[in-house]
Formats: C-alpha cells, sequence, structure tokens
C-alpha cells in the first residue's frame, strides 16, 4: 500500500533523537539491523521521508484508549515504504501523535503499539527496561501472591511465564521458562526484527543455559510469518524439567505444544488437586497429565486421562513414575475426546469431578459460532457423565470467546443435559498471565468449576 495523502504527516523534532531520523540514530550493542528507507521509492506528502501510518477520522478511539492493535482497515494511508518489522509512528487524521508501533505489511493487524509515548526511541534500550519490568512483575519480592488461599502462595515452583505479549507492553513476544531453560515465542512481525536483541537482553537477565525459539504457532501464517525453531542461545539441556508445586512434569521445548508446558493452568491444576480427595476423576485433553497428577496427589480413587496425543500421553505417564504416584489408580486413553465422551455415557460410567480443558476452538471472533458449538457439546456431555454432586471443572482458551459467552455456552449446555448447575468459583490464567486493562484479549483463559445438583 502506498499514500495517496497529500498532507504531511512528518514526525516532530523529538529532543532524545537528536533531529536525527529514528531509523538510523542508535548505536549500540543490541541494535537489530534495521531495513535501511529504500532510496528513491515514492514517498508523495512525507516530506521528511520518514514512514507514517496515517489513521482514517474517527478511528484513533481504540488507540487513544490504549488498545494495542491497529487493524488494517483502520488505516487511511501509508507514507513512505516501511517494512514489516520496522517501528513507525501513528497519527490521526489530523496528523497527531498516536503511537510507535511495529509495522506488519502481511498481517490484518497493520501494526501493534510498543509506546505510546512520543519521546520514547524503541531500541535495545527500550526493550531492556520493558523486559527487566515484566521480570520484576514476577519476582515474590515485588509480587507477593495472596497467603491463606491453601494453593498460589508465593512462586509455586521454577516454572514461570515471564512476558506476556501485549499484556507486558511487548507485543507478539512470549517467554516462557523452565528451571535453567528458556523459550521464547516470536508471534509477529515486531519481535521478529529484533529477534536477537531480545535473545541477548534474556541471555543478559536471566542467565538461561539454553534460550530456544518455538516461532512456530497457527498464529504466525496470519501475520506472514514461517515457523522457525531452534536453539537461539546455549544448549538445549537432554531433559527439562519443571517443578510446580512440588510437583515434576518433563517438559518436552522442541516438540511439545505451545512452549511446551501450560503455564498458565498452574494455580487451577494446584485448585483441582485439593479437592480430589477419594474421587473418581476425568481429565479430558490431558496432555502431559498436569490436572492428572495432581488429583492423584489429593488423593483421588482414580483418575482417567483423555488426550488425542501420543507423545502427550507417554510423558504423562512418565510424569507419574517421577513423582512416585500410584499409577495403578490411573487409567489413560489416546482417543478423540468427542467420541471417548460419547463412549463414556454410552458405558454409562460416571465421575464424580471433570476437568474439560481444551485446545483453543476459537482463536479469533470470527470462529466463535463454530466453536461455541463444540464448547457445549462437550460441556453438555461432561454435566451427563456427573454423578449428582460433582464438580465439573470447564475451561476456555479461545481469545475469541468471551466470559459472558463461555457462561452462556455452558449454561445451554446444563439446560440440554437437564441438570442444575452452580458456580462456584471462576479462574483465570495464573498470576504470570497478567492482563492489561486496555487489552480484554489477554483474559484468553476462562473457566468455571460448577457443582451440579442441589
Ligand atoms: N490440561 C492440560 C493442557 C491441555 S492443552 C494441562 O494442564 O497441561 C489441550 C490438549 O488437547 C492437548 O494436549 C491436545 O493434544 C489435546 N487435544 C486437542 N484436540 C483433541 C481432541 N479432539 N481429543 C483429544 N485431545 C485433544
Amino acid at each position: 500500500m502506498t499514500s495517496s495523502k497529500t498532507k504531511s504527516h512528518s514526525t516532530p523534532h523529538r529532543h532524545s533523537q537528536g533531529g536525527k531520523d529514528f531509523r538510523r540514530r542508535v548505536n549500540n550493542k543490541f541494535q537489530a539491523v534495521d531495513t535501511p528507507v529504500p532510496h528513491g521509492s515514492p514517498r508523495i506528502g512525507a516530506a521528511s521521508g520518514q514512514p507514517a501510518l496515517i489513521l482514517k477520522a474517527g478511528r484513533e478511539k481504540s488507540l487513544q484508549r490504549r488498545h494495542p492493535w491497529i487493524f488494517s482497515g483502520a488505516v487511511e494511508s501509508i507514507d513512505g515504504a516501511p517494512a514489516s518489522g520496522d517501528t513507525v509512528p501513528v497519527r490521526d487524521a489530523e496528523g497527531h501523535f498516536l503511537a510507535w508501533a511495529a509495522y506488519n505489511a502481511d498481517s490484518q493487524i497493520t501494526a501493534r503499539v510498543w509506546s505510546w509515548d512520543e519521546n520514547e526511541i524503541i531500541d535495545a534500550a527500550f526493550f531492556h527496561k520493558r523486559i527487566t519490568n515484566a521480570l520484576n512483575t514476577r519476582s515474590t519480592k515485588q509480587f507477593p501472591l495472596p497467603p491463606g488461599e491453601g494453593w498460589g502462595v508465593g512462586k509455586p515452583g521454577n516454572g514461570s511465564r515471564i512476558i506476556h505479549a501485549e499484556s507486558d507492553g511487548l507485543p507478539g513476544l512470549i517467554v516462557d521458562q523452565y528451571g535453567s531453560v528458556i523459550v521464547m515465542q516470536l508471534g509477529s512481525a515486531g519481535p521478529e526484527r529484533w529477534r536477537e536483541t531480545l535473545a541477548d537482553i534474556l541471555q543478559e537477565l536471566c542467565s538461561p543455559v539454553c534460550i530456544y525459539e518455538r516461532s512456530d504457532s497457527d498464529g504466525r501464517e496470519l501475520e506472514g510469518l514461517s515457523p522457525r525453531a531452534g536453539v537461539l542461545r546455549g544448549a538445549l539441556p537432554d531433559q527439562v524439567e519443571v517443578l510446580e508445586h512440588g510437583l515434576r512434569f518433563t517438559v518436552d521445548v522442541a516438540a511439545g505444544q505451545k512452549t511446551g508446558f501450560y503455564l498458565d493452568q498452574c494455580d487451577n491444576r494446584a485448585l483441582t488437586g485439593t479437592l480430589s480427595q477419594d474421587k473418581d476423576v476425568l481429565n479430558c485433553f490431558c496432555y502431559t497429565g498436569g490436572f492428572s497428577l495432581y488429583a492423584l496427589r489429593g488423593g483421588a480413587k482414580s483418575v482417567l486421562s483423555i488426550d488425542s496425543s501420543r507423545e502427550a500421553l507417554q510423558i504423562a505417564r512418565h510424569n507419574v513414575e517421577i513423582n512416585v504416584l500410584d499409577s495403578s489408580r490411573t487409567e489413560w486413553q489416546c482417543a478423540d475426546v468427542f467420541e471417548a465422551l460419547r463412549k463414556l455415557r454410552d458405558q454409562n460410567r460416571k465421575f464424580d469431578l471433570i476437568i474439560l480443558d481444551p485446545p483453543k476452538f476459537a482463536p479469533t471472533a470470527a470462529f466463535a459460532e463454530k466453536a461455541a458449538r463444540a464448547y457445549k457439546d462437550i460441556n453438555l456431555l461432561g454435566f451427563k457423565l456427573l454423578k449428582p454432586g460433582g464438580l465439573l471443572f470447564t475451561y476456555s482458551c479461545s481469545g475469541g470467546i468471551s466470559d459472558d459467552l463461555f457462561q452462556k455456552i455452558v449454561a445451554g449446555a446444563a439446560l440440554d443435559a437437564g441438570v442444575t448447575g452452580q458456580i462456584i468459583k471462576k479462574l483465570h490464567a495464573a498470576a504470570d498471565h497478567p492482563v492489561l486493562l486496555s487489552f480484554p484479549e489477554g483474559a484468553y483463559l476462562k473457566g468455571l468449576v460448577l457443582r451440579v445438583g442441589m
């Protein structure tokens, strides 16, 4: 897209930039190679030669509310010829500065905001500051979790999401830590451009034995980025383990799902453990056995765990062994949960506690309707498999399904199953997955603890 604007939207002089083009001003050891401004490219209306993103009149509202995404439909024109990953100023139709953002020519989200401060320089020092801040908010000193909850007191182990993308002011960047191993996931063009810088900063601040890149999430395709995975710094140990509330979990950093483990459910798993005594438990979408191990340790009578991934189930069994838990109380099924639940219903099996933690059925709102049907299906079957007084732990990690909608879907499922349900507790991701108030999409994980029958 090239500009059709006649008005100039050049960036006013910023003291901190020494009057130079911001794209060429930073010279320190972390500086990533910036794409040079191509000479001779058309710059209609861009008097300074500096690229900029100009919004349509009235489309600045969401940015003013500090939502960090700029959708393509809001863009009036693009001054200059920025390359994907370049930092560009975003301006309203009148030319007023709104934000510095990472441009992406290949995404529906044309740019993601780095900073709302016009004087901010997006360079290595900026990323150093943001990462330091993210690490500080995870330290037990800065953020002691409330005592007396019975779980989640202080830091629950050696695993943590240390950077939660938009919610930590670093759109597109996810970083998970498993002891001395760090896994980095770049989900958009901005962090992709700063990949080496980010790895250097993480190495300096966290001193891991390995930084492993898992930039192979589905979302990258939507951003026009090809998948990439492999060691970025150091060497990957043969075995990676994470300790969580006293339980050991093997993490397959290279081939596991997401970054290898689902840290977001840490405290919700612990809660399940406290409610499992003498219960027959069904754990659907069990992955490497997270909820199952907590239930076993919590004294469950039996735990049936289902997942379609053979590799995940293999690790799950191994996890039971390394924690010296009683494997005779476990049953593992490699199956499609939708089919397995129907079989269990036909066999008239009943459970005291059921966990439904499916994958993301609706990555965006566009998939909400189809996803709603899938959520309703498994929840309806779940309700039918519960004994009276039984507990259902039901989750959605779909960004495209709101809290409200999820609750409505589950209510519809209960109605169709002919059960009365009470919400005992609402659950969210653990505290190392903060949610920026201006970015509600960050609250992707929602859970309900339901009790059926009165
Ligand atoms: N509760 C887990 C995380 C679940 S992630 C934990 O605490 O670690 C979702 C899981 O669903 C993945 O392991 C994936 O393999 C599995 N899965 C996806 N679709 C499935 C299906 N149709 N049937 C069974 N398992 C499925």
